[in-house]
Order: C-alpha cells, then sequence, then structure tokens
C-alpha cells in the first residue's frame, strides 16, 4: 500500500514536471486567431509565458501546461487586441469642445494647445486616453503629440503598447518655443526610449504642408540612420492637395517620395485624397496608412479610398484620430462606419466583409506600423496582446459569425479583460495597473480648470 502511495506521487511529480510551465492560460473561448488561413477555434486555448504566446489550441493542449493563472473564457470571444494606428490620446482633455467649428485646426485647435497644453495635462490626458483604449480592447497605440516622452512614461506605468512620434512642427509648440524645436526633442527621445519592449519612439512630422522642405529631408535622413518611424497627417486637407498642386505641381505623397520620406518609416495618416498613382506609390515604397474612417466623415472631408488600398496590397491599419476629431478612442467602435461607409461610397454592400475589416483592425494595424512579424495575430512566437469579449453581452447574442457579430454588434464596452505583453491590464473590467477613478477624477479637474478659462468657442 505504502509502495503504491509511493509510486502515485513519484508519478504525479513527474507529471508535473513533464508539464511545461505557462504564466497564463486562456480556456473555453471562441479564439479568433487572425492568422493568414482566419483559423476560428471553438472551445479554444490560449498560452501565455515570458510575454509570449506559447500556443493555440483545441481544449485539450491547456493539460499540457502547468499555469500560474488560467482565465476562463467559456462563450466569450478571445482575439489579438486591437490597433490605434492613429491618435492624440492627451487630447481627451478637450474633448466635445468646438466639435462642430469650421476650419477647426488653425483657428481652434492651435490656439487652445498653445494656451493649455502642458506636461501635466499631457499626462493626465494621455493616462485618460489610454483607459479608454485598454477599456475598449485597443493594446497598441500610435500617438503624435508634444511631451512625447511623458506619453512614453505613462503607457509604460500603465503597461500599454505604444509607437510614439514627438511632434516637429514650423511654429513654435506647447513644448518647444522656436520652430521645429520638436526635432532635437525627438532625437533625444528616440535616444532614451530606443529598445523599450513596449516603446518604439518615433519622429511625428505634423503634415507634408506644416513643415518646411529642409527640415523634411532632415527627418528622412534621421529615421533611416535610427530605423525609426515616421508618423505623419497625410492628403487630409483640400487646401494642402490645391497648395502642393499649385506650388509644385504634385500630390503630397510624389511630393513626399520625391524628399526620400515615402518609405517603410511612414505611417501615413488619413490620404483621404490619394489617387490611384498615390495608391501605387505607397504600395510600391512600403508605407503604412492609417485609416480614420470616423474623424475623416465627421470633418466632412471625404471617405478615404482606403479599402482599395488595402486591396491592392498596401499596409492599411485603423486609426481614431484624436478625441477631437473621431471623439471615442477604441478601434471597435470604427468597426461598423468602415464597413458600411466603404459599402456605401461605393453603392455595393458586398465590399469590406467584417473578416476584412477586422483584420485592417489587428494584423492590418500591425503591417501599417510594420509589426506584423510579432503582433496582429494570435500565432505561437508572437507577443501575447489579447483581448476577451463578454461571455453575455446581450448585443452578441447570437453569435453566428464572429466577424459580423464584431464588426455590426460589438461595442468596445463588450471587452471584459484585456492582456498587453503577457500582463492582464484589466481583468473583468477593473484596471489593474493604475487608479482608473483618481484618473477621471484629475481629468474632470483639469477639464473643470480649462472650461472656465477657455473663452467662447467660434462659429
Ligand atoms: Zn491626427
Amino acid at each position: 500500500m505504502r509502495r503504491l502511495f509511493v509510486f502515485i506521487l513519484l508519478a504525479s511529480i513527474s507529471t508535473i514536471r513533464a508539464q511545461p510551465p505557462a504564466d497564463l492560460v486562456i480556456t473555453h473561448g471562441t479564439v479568433v486567431t487572425m492568422n493568414d488561413k482566419k483559423d476560428v477555434i471553438d472551445d479554444g486555448v490560449v498560452v501565455i509565458r515570458d510575454a509570449k504566446l506559447v500556443a493555440i489550441g483545441p481544449a485539450a493542449i491547456a493539460a499540457n501546461y502547468a499555469a500560474k493563472k488560467t482565465i476562463d473564457a467559456r462563450g466569450g470571444i478571445v482575439m489579438p487586441g486591437m490597433i490605434n494606428t492613429h491618435t492624440h490620446a492627451a487630447m481627451t482633455i478637450f474633448r466635445s469642445l468646438g466639435d462642430d467649428v469650421a476650419d477647426r485646426l488653425k483657428r481652434f485647435m492651435f490656439p487652445l494647445e498653445a494656451k493649455f497644453v502642458d506636461r501635466e495635462v499631457v499626462h493626465w490626458g494621455t493616462l485618460h486616453g489610454m483607459l479608454e483604449m485598454v477599456e475598449g480592447g485597443v493594446t497598441t497605440f500610435v500617438d503624435m503629440y508634444y511631451f512625447e516622452d511623458e506619453v512614453a512614461r505613462v503607457a509604460k506605468q500603465m503597461g500599454m503598447r505604444g509607437v510614439l512620434g514627438e511632434t516637429v512642427i514650423n511654429q513654435p509648440a506647447p513644448d518647444a518655443k522656436e520652430p521645429y524645436g520638436g526635432f532635437e526633442l525627438a532625437k533625444k527621445f528616440i535616444a532614451d526610449f530606443r529598445g523599450d519592449p513596449l516603446i518604439t519612439p518615433a519622429f511625428a512630422p505634423h503634415a507634408p504642408y506644416s513643415l518646411d522642405e529642409a527640415h523634411l529631408r532632415a527627418i528622412a535622413k534621421e529615421s533611416e540612420a535610427l530605423d525609426a518611424p515616421v508618423l505623419m497627417h497625410v492628403e487630409e486637407m483640400p487646401d494642402e492637395m490645391a497648395t502642393f498642386r499649385k506650388d509644385r505641381n504634385q500630390t503630397p505623397i510624389e511630393f513626399l517620395d520625391s524628399i526620400g520620406l515615402l518609405n517603410r518609416h511612414l505611417v501615413a495618416a488619413h490620404c483621404i485624397f490619394a489617387n490611384d498613382s498615390d495608391i501605387a506609390l505607397l504600395k510600391a515604397r512600403d508605407a503604412g496608412v492609417a485609416h480614420n474612417m470616423v474623424a475623416n466623415i465627421k470633418s466632412a472631408k471625404g471617405v478615404s479610398p482606403a479599402l482599395k488600398m488595402f486591396d491592392q496590397g498596401v499596409r492599411v491599419g485603423l486609426g481614431t484620430d484624436g478625441p477631437m476629431s473621431g471623439n471615442t478612442l477604441d478601434i471597435i467602435g470604427q468597426l461598423g462606419y468602415v464597413a458600411k461607409l466603404h459599402k456605401l461610397v461605393n453603392h455595393d454592400r458586398t465590399l469590406a466583409p467584417s473578416v476584412k475589416v477586422v483584420e485592417m483592425a489587428t494584423i492590418g494595424g500591425a503591417r501599417a506600423i510594420h509589426r506584423e512579424a510579432d503582433l496582429g495575430s494570435l500565432e505561437a512566437g508572437k507577443l501575447a496582446d489579447v483581448i476577451i469579449f463578454d461571455v453575455d453581452a446581450t448585443n452578441l447574442i447570437p453569435n453566428y459569425d464572429v466577424y459580423a457579430t464584431l464588426v455590426y454588434g460589438a461595442s468596445g464596452k463588450d471587452v471584459r479583460t484585456t492582456i498587453i505583453n503577457g500582463r492582464v491590464i484589466m481583468e473583468d473590467r477593473k484596471l489593474l495597473t493604475v487608479d482608473a477613478a483618481d484618473i477621471k477624477a484629475h481629468m474632470r479637474a483639469m477639464a473643470k480648470s480649462i472650461g472656465e478659462r477657455v473663452g467662447p468657442v467660434p462659429k
């Protein structure tokens, strides 16, 4: 009897030893992998160790791992985190100000930022923006703003992944008294955060029309030397198109190409007015595009031919733009608009099928930032950025087609759990790395102070 007991004990120890360890195992969810074959695994398992995805497979594989923590996602959707390829998170501080003002950027936004934006505003504004993104299932954000080193610090505090660009512009900025002062700040920022596991530091020249050619060429040269991304608003404004046509007889994209900025480092936001030859250039030069449908239609500028770009193999991801433009920062809220507006403008309901739109939000976003090797899908070896949807949201039942459910039925509020770099950042809608109530309290207090000083909003 005693011998048998010892034998069983030894056998069970050896079984445990044979099981490789895992930090986190997610069980029983509908796993939407977004891999090349678009595999969806009913009652699937996702295994995470050391910030990476170790295995994805059927329920049975869970028994192969000794898990430190298990999340039962029974009935819920498990999928790669959303990638927000263009935003200005700190501008949450100005959300709902001047939404319906004409020619807003120069008449209202730039003066507003000059008056109010400082390091503290960026600190709390970015935390608030990230709170909304994590709550809505965004695991990577691509941000262009001022005091971007502060954005990087709070992103690390939150545990969020970011491609973060320090703004360079031909006028004084909140963090640089002299025009183009951001260029030196950007170089220092890139030096300080290079190699960080969560932060990819970048240059953010504001737009082709708001920097001179010499500075744009200098940024192209530095980004090549430092292998750093370049984030930029491109072909967003009708007067931008008219000015480049008049002064150079070029489109802005042709101009960027002629000065060496249109390349694999560039993430071009908007591209609303890209023509067929622009699209061919974006593809040939392997540039990324951030498609911000909601911000673009709200600004009444037009619908970017992003679907055409995507179909022609351009690296297209989805973005929200800043919260003064698109107002909300979760990508799930974009999905239905992307699908429906491309159908509408092309008068064809078969276009932009839901699987393609989910692809843009996940692996497409990863391609847009040239990170498809380690982000954007649930595949062994990639970084563990994973979200889990509510098992019981009324609007997600029934769920015959998971892509249609996500695009046409889901909202950011249906995300229950967000995991970034293998770390659980939000579980059952509770933030684990930051004090959400404290962030909201600071935001309310700062907004009250700004509200008292902002003065009348121009008509
Ligand atoms: Zn923008």
